[in-house]
């Protein structure tokens, strides 16, 4: 039987199912296949970043994850330790929710976020997403159906799937493969991932312990946290999950059995606990040649894969997730011109490339401090005391790296893309600082309002000429251009003073992403080419 639709998504993993929200909010018809019957109850990713909850923000989705996510109190903070019951070698303080919302509420010069960073486990954001996903009428979502093939011609896509009631066919406009590290719709399409494969094997296992989160501190032993780096020569490595009942731990260990000896070891006194689940995983710094072909294309892990250190794996996918996803509803209405589709690959390949770079640059941190471990780091000797000493201090200086990622999350913009008015130069790319910046391809910082309200909030999911400062600039011309394409777009005056000063221009125009298309003092000179830049045509 053969089935239609407007686009299919392969792969209901964060990056796929925020596509298929996304592009059944915009009205697109889709269809999401998995082949995993059901979600899997494996640890993978626990925190949003800050940009990516504002972009759930963005789809009415961040107050959801809040409430299932780590709640708002629980410390952020990181350790660096010898076991959960000893003193530990190094605390890297880091606000909880709570902390970072109220940070982020007294803070107004453009450098906070809208939205604070949330802890949720991968296995609890995934159900979420899908029974939204399930919510949208425009949505299809079909688990127990895999992909197994692709062709295309000029009209379309056919793609041959086998779901539980045996093969057939799902034939659409646009094909999206969210499909992951080993992505068969990358590999159909001859498009192979470049960089450093397979750098490390690591054991990943996850345990239920009930007691741990509440006994904290032990001992003189660390306070609570979520991630306490054990200083020794395994990598090990204990992430606090969402509920604070379910931890795991990452050690380079050779067998399965030996996991189980080393929650034993890094907690340090008995406690009752089960061990759930435990799989290798390997450390890839690795990119796609391309990110697409024809009407395919491909988003998140398929194109791009991290080490989880910086935490840029799935964040960068969403990225690419509202970045595609807006591109394609626009073409399908027919009112994106053929450049849009075509700035995907140059918008979010650069991100890829430079995450995948971030993720390089704190992993080289991580190894730089791990590499200070002797093996007498526990003795009580002037030997054993350096030791100690030496690893504390340099993890100070190099755990940071993974930790404070700011400039990656928030700071990327689009460079030489064919949908932006282009300026020559540019602020830098910042990996760990984040400078607010309106050069056209950013993101509009977060600025509150007179009122209390965000910025944020008031731009539509069309374009948006922001008029500033009590300017009285002519937009009607830009705003006719944008809608002789059949656009959709607002005109906004806000007379704020604190937002002219922080974005620097009397106006803006932002696309339905809330990236800078165009900024300026006084109307285009040559609204048409403007706005048809900014619809890809
Ligand atoms: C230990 C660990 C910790 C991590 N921590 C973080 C973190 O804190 N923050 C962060 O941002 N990232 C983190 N990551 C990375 C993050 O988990 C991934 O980047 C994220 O899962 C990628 O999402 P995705 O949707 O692109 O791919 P995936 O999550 O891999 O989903 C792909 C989906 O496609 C399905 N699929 C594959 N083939 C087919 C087929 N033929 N037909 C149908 N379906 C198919 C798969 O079953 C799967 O469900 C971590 C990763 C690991 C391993």
């Amino acid at each position: 039987m053969r089935s239609q639709t407007e686009v299919l998504i392969v792969g209901a993993g964060p990056v796929g199912l925020t596509i298929a929200i996304d592009l059944g909010r915009r009205g697109i018809k889709c269809t999401l296949i998995e082949q995993k019957d059901e979600p899997a109850f494996l640890p993978k990713m626990e925190r949003c970043n800050a940009r990516t909850m504002e972009i759930f923000r963005r789809m009415g989705l961040s107050e959801k994850i809040r409430a299932a996510g780590l709640q708002a109190d629980v410390p952020m903070d990181v350790y660096v330790v010898l076991s959960m019951t000893e003193p530990p070698l190094l605390r890297l303080p880091y606000p909880s929710v709570a902390q970072a919302q109220a940070d982020n509420r007294s803070t107004n010069d453009g450098t906070g976020a809208l939205e604070a960073y949330q802890l949720i486990s991968q296995y609890t954001l995934e159900p979420l997403l899908k029974s939204v996903a399930e919510s949208l009428p425009t949505v299809t979502v079909r688990y127990g159906c895999e992909f197994l093939s692709l062709e295309q011609d000029p009209a379309g896509v056919t793609a041959k799937v086998r779901g539980r009631a045996g093969d057939d066919e799902i034939r659409c406009a646009y094909l999206v493969g969210c499909d992951g590290g080993s992505s068969p719709v990358r590999k159909q399409l001859g498009i192979k991932l470049r960089g450093e494969g397979n750098l490390l094997q690591l054991r990943q296992a996850l345990y239920r312990c009930d007691e741990l989160f509440d006994r904290l501190p032990m001992g003189n032993g660390p306070g609570k946290g979520r991630h306490y780096h054990v200083a020794d020569d395994k990598a090990t490595f204990l992430i606090m999950q969402d509920s604070t009942r379910h931890w795991t731990l990452h050690a380079v260990v050779d067998s399965d059995d030996e996991m189980k000896t080393m929650f034993e070891k890094t907690v340090g006194v008995p406690v009752r606990y089960e061990m759930l689940s435990c799989n290798p995983w390997r450390q890839n710094l690795l990119l796609a040649d391309r990110y697409g072909d024809g009407r395919v294309f491909l988003a998140g892990d398929s194109v791009h894969l991290v080490i989880p250190t910086g935490g840029l794996g799935m964040n960068t996918g969403v990225g690419d997730a509202v970045d595609l996803s807006w591109k394609l509803a626009a073409t399908l209405r027919g009112w994106g011109g053929p450049n849009l589709l075509r700035s995907y690959e140059v918008e979010r390949r650069q991100i890829g490339d430079r995450n995948v770079g971030a993720s390089r640059y704190a992993s080289m941190g991580r190894r730089k401090w791990r590499s200070m471990y002797q093996p007498n780091i526990r003795d009580n000797t002037p030997e054993g005391r350096r030791t100690r000493d030496t690893l504390a201090r340099v993890a100070d200086e190099e755990q940071r790296k993974t930790n404070e990622m700011i400039g990656a999350e928030m700071g990327y913009r689009y460079v030489d893309s064919p949908i932006i008015m282009n300026v020559p130069g540019g602020p830098e790319h910042l990996f760990r600082d984040y400078v607010p910046t309106t050069w056209p391809g950013a993101r509009l910082p977060h600025v509150w309002l007179n009122d209390g309200s965000a910025m944020q909030d008031r731009i539509g999911d069309g374009y948006t000429i922001l008029r500033l400062g009590g300017s009285q600039a002519e937009v009607n011309g830009l705003k006719d251009a944008l809608e002789s394409f059949g656009a959709p777009v607002q005109s906004l005056d806000v007379p704020d003073q604190i937002a002219r000063e922080i974005y620097g221009a009397d106006l803006l125009l932002l696309r339905p992403d809330m990236h800078v298309v165009w900024r300026g003092n006084k109307a285009p000179e040559d609204p048409g080419v403007v706005a048809a830049t900014a619809t890809g045509h």
